[in-house]
């Protein structure tokens, strides 16, 4: 499949990995919205987040989880997580993923 996170996921094409483990990668986004913008990523091909949850719960919780940890881990006291599903909300790349933002103020809810 010609998805552009399994060739991350694969080590095909490089990322600035954060964290890989058998079920997840996590990677810096390579157009940060925030000083710190990591993508989280089933290994597992799913086209959005709502697929990993119908299809697997515990890796949708692992996801999650594995944000939460690395905001701990940066010293991050608060952040943001983000999922886009569709293009309509700006999802550009159709292998799941949840955005973690921090390191700057977010105005809520977005201009
Ligand atoms: P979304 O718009 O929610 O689908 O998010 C996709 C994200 O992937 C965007 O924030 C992009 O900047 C990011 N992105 C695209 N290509 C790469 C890449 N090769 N390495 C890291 N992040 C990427
Ligand atoms: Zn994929």
């Amino acid at each position: 499949m010609d998805c552009l996170f399994c060739k991350i996921v694969a080590g095909q094409i490089p990322a600035s990995i954060v964290k890989s483990t058998n079920l997840i990668t996590a990677f810096n986004d390579i157009t940060p919205q925030a000083p710190t913008h990591i993508l989280i990523i089933p290994n597992q091909h799913f086209a959005n987040m709502a697929e990993v949850a119908q299809s697997n719960l515990e890796l949708a919780g692992e996801i999650f989880k594995t944000a939460g940890e690395i905001a701990s881990e940066l010293g991050l006291d608060s952040y943001r997580t983000n999922v886009n599903t569709g293009a309509g909300a700006g999802q550009s790349v159709f292998h799941a993923h949840l955005h973690l933002l921090g390191g700057r103020s977010f105005a809520w809810p977005p201009g």
